[in-house]
């Protein structure tokens, strides 16, 4: 009997740079293994999972057709698949995840019950959430300090693997167990998606690492293709932030510098929810539970105005519609229509982060969650929450043409330059509405709503 092992598949849709591989090549034979998890799947948009699919069918290729995909609970189907095919090990990528942490802990229960071993190796992450502290051992709470225990921990190079790194096993010698099933079809989006894959996560690497000099200068520009757009491929684990970081480290640019802390704000993140795995679902600061919060008709009739992107403030609603246009919004984006339902609309910032979730194929628990509370004023290093952003300096300011909105926002195409951030200025065109508050009126309601959180403090 040949001694193999599986290399169960999560969030490392990858061959280059797997840990996992190395792990498993000293087994005669490896099963590729990845579990359509309902638990999972259910909660996932239409957008992350089509984009997964991709990722998985392009996996299965490079793996010669050698990917066995299996359906249901992995509590119950990994060990049953160990048992079918024999494996006595099953390498992973560390998941630090509140779900992921926990059904790891049920598997790896479930394989020791029949004397297999779950092996974790790897994580998503550079430096795996947990590992930097403070001197006293205590976890970070505050971004900067973290950032700089982080790069001085420092990571491992990006590990030589490719699909030849093991032998890959015939799923279909696979002897009862769960049965195996294709990877689904694309479910049915409107928006334009990336390409899926590790292909297509590197060569957009690549293209970034030509702009990566000027990062520091357009990545604030929703208007210009100044950012990397490899969020959803670190996701999803199409690239390791490890290969990225290892390319920045050749480069001396203070952008170069720039891109490295922002990947450091996803590895700060990952820490905090592995830390305080309750703030996915409530305030990170619990004095923040005091704030009053808008309820009822109106609230809900406010929310469909904002998710619809018809809010009568152009670069909020440019921002909504890139988000249903393509499954992704640019960053500062992001932080005005965040910003304008917490602030300006006074909805629970949770709303917000649920349609994020449901319609970005980037969308992340850590860093969605967390860009959220932050933008509220309820997180890690939040921006002070008097700081409210108003939509029409942060529209003028960063997108100063109005070229962004105008690719968003048909019905104002009409308006030229930056005069298209106040349309009522000029005369808001049929089918646009008009602002659906004031924002100064608005602004001073949520610094009055504030009090009561310093007063519960
Ligand atoms: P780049 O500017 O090229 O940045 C490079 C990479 O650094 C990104 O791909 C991402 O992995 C990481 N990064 C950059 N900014 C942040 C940040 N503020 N927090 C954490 N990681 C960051 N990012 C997600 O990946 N998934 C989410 O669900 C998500 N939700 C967000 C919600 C809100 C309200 C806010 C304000 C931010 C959110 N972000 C999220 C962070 C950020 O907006 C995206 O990572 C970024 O826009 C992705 O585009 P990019 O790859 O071109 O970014």
């Amino acid at each position: 009997m040949p001694d193999r092992s599986i290399v169960w598949f999560r969030r490392d849709l990858r061959v280059a740079d797997q840990p996992t591989f190395l792990a498993a090549a000293d087994s005669d034979e490896v099963l590729a293994l990845f579990v359509l998890d309902p638990a999972l799947i259910a909660p996932s948009g239409g957008a992350r999972l089509t984009f997964l699919y991709g990722c998985l069918r392009e996996l299965s290729a490079a793996l010669g057709d050698r990917l066995l995909v299996v359906e249901g609970d992995p509590v119950d189907v990994v060990p049953r698949v160990a048992e079918a095919v024999s494996a006595s090990v099953v390498h992973v990528a560390a998941d630090f995840g509140p779900y992921g942490a926990k059904r790891d802990e049920g598997v790896e229960k479930a394989l020791a019950d029949a004397g297999r071993e779950l092996h974790r190796i790897g994580s998503p992450y550079a430096v795996a959430p947990g590992r930097v502290v403070k001197s006293d051992g205590d976890p970070f709470k505050v971004f900067s300090p973290f950032r700089r225990a982080w790069a001085d921990h420092g990571w491992r190079d990006p590990a030589d693997t490719s699909a030849a790194t093991v032998t890959w096993m015939d799923p279909s010698d696979k002897d009862g167990g769960p049965r195996a099933v294709r990877v689904p079809d694309d479910v049915a989006v409107d928006a334009e998606l990336p390409e899926p894959g590790e292909r297509a996560a590197r060569a957009a690497w690549r293209d970034f690492l030509d702009i990566v000099d000027e990062y520091g200068d357009t990545r604030d520009r929703p208007d210009r293709p100044g950012t990397s757009r490899m969020s959803q491929y670190l996701k999803y684990g199409c690239i390791h932030p490890r290969t990225i970081l290892a390319d920045l480290a050749q480069r001396r640019s203070e952008s170069a510098n720039t891109y490295r802390t922002e990947i450091a704000w996803r590895e700060f993140y990952a820490d905090i929810l592995f830390q305080r795995p309750d703030s996915a679902r409530r305030n990170y600061d619990r004095s923040f539970d005091a704030l009053p919060v808008a309820t009822g008709k109106e609230a809900d009739a406010a929310f469909e105005a904002w998710k619809e992107g018809r809010t009568g403030f152009p670069i909020v609603d440019a921002g909504m519609r890139q988000l249903r246009a393509e499954a992704w919004m640019h960053n500062r984006v992001r932080m005005i229509v965040a910003s304008f339902l917490v602030k300006d609309l006074h909805l629970p910032w949770w709303w917000g982060a649920r349609h994020f979730m449901q319609l970005l194929v980037d969308g992340d628990l850590a860093s969605n969650q967390h860009g959220w509370q932050w933008t509220a004023g309820s997180g890690t290093d939040a921006s002070p929450y008097f700081r409210v952003f108003n939509p029409i300096t942060q529209g003028e300011r960063f997108d100063p043409n109005g070229d962004y909105v105008r690719k968003y926002v048909p019905e104002l195409r009409g308006i030229e330059g930056k005069a298209v951030h106040q349309p009522w200025k000029v005369g808001v065109p049929e089918g646009y509405p008009e602002p659906m508050v004031d924002h100064k009126a608005e602004r001073q309601e949520a610094l009055d709503r504030y009090e009561q959180v310093k007063n519960a403090r």
